[in-house]
């Protein structure tokens, strides 16, 4: 508790000229609880924060989901917390501690929040079934539009790390959320190249990407009413793969299909861990900005299985190696190899 007490997060946000990338700089961060290293993630479940009964460990929840009454009590299914150890603040420094505010440097202001996915503390959502993934995917859904309400951020980003390996600090199943008050690069990258591939704004590549992948097959993993999965064509890593809308869709949290998204991924997830092992990966969620609605995109989910570690090729430029085909790891996840 003691040294809970001396954290005091007062992060900021830099953003390079010359990378246009933005760090969040958050001293301090590293005493959040088992900070990388080989002992990650081993906490047992005795002691874990997320598992129901203790809920006095957690800052009190933002909302759940739960059948009957209460609040910061059992009986949830899914439930929000704000980040113990967050790299954004609500709420701007005291004052006295104002620092220079400039195009590049701002204080670290946003959201950042914490999804438990399940009550359950060893078995991700997947495994415990479609239908808590599909309440997970409904409370993404919801803190995305409440975010939004709010007014102050520019772009909410999802995203759970599965494993240690993939940067998880705690076993227990969960997601996080960033309500960020900047259109992060990787989005503004996607929605200038949205434009680059179809100059007059008619079409959309990601559609014509869909339609291509399920003509030809060879990078397809299956295919549902709503939804295609398949392995990029230049997938960055072992195993990439996208789940994308079959039909125009700009933004994840007005989608109307989270049922049939959470058959998709129980499924998909289930044989990353029959046929790879249960991977370490990341995934996240690609979605239009929260205001305005000009540009063309066409939102999905980013599944980045992390069986190798990043070097400085791709690090320093942004060069990936993979070495492993789409097309062959598209086999696999298919069963056909
Ligand atoms: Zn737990
Ligand atoms: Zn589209
Ligand atoms: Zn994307």
């Amino acid at each position: 508790m003691a040294e809970e007490a001396g954290w005091q997060p007062n992060p900021e946000l830099r953003r390079d000229p010359i990378t246009g990338e933005w760090v969040v700089l958050a001293a301090g961060r590293s005493r959040r609880p088992h900070a990388p290293g080989p002992a990650a993630a081993a906490q047992p479940e005795a002691e874990c924060p997320f598992c129901p009964g203790r809920e006095e460990l957690t800052p009190p929840e933002i909302c759940a989901c739960r059948e009957g009454e209460g609040c910061n009590c059992p009986g949830w299914t899914v439930r929000v917390i704000p980040n113990k150890y967050p790299i954004l603040v609500s709420s701007m420094p005291r004052a006295g501690q104002e620092r220079a505010v400039s195009p590049g440097r701002r204080p670290a202001e946003g959201t950042s929040e914490v999804i438990i996915d399940t009550p359950v503390h060893n078995q991700p959502p997947w495994v415990v079934g479609a239908l808590q993934v599909r309440q997970m995917l409904q409370m993404y859904q919801d803190r995305i539009m409440a975010i939004k309400e709010e007014g102050r951020a520019s772009y909410v980003h999802i995203m759970r790390n599965h494993k240690a390996a993939a940067a998880s600090s705690l076993k227990h199943p969960h997601s996080q959320l960033f309500g960020l008050p900047f259109i992060p690069p990787a989005i503004d990258t996607e929605l200038d190249n949205f434009v680059f591939a179809n100059p007059g704004r008619a079409g959309c590549v990601l559609c014509d990407i869909v339609a291509e992948e399920e003509k030809n097959r060879r990078r397809l993993i299956m295919q549902t009413e709503s939804f295609t999965v398949f392995c990029p064509f230049a997938s960055r890593l072992p195993y990439e793969t996208w789940i994308v809308p079959r039909h125009h869709d700009m933004r994840f949290e007005k989608c109307g299909h989270i049922d049939e998204l959470a058959e998709v991924m129980t499924e998909l997830l289930g044989r990353f861990t029959g046929r790879l092992g249960d991977p370490p990966f990341n995934y996240w969620i690609h979605t239009y900005p929260l205001h305005g609605e000009s540009r063309p995109y066409h939102w999905h989910l980013e599944i980045l299985p992390r069986l190798t570690l990043l070097g400085g090729l791709e690090l320093g430029a942004g060069v990936w190696v993979n070495t492993t085909d789409p097309e062959l790891a598209a086999a696999e996840l298919r069963g056909e190899s």
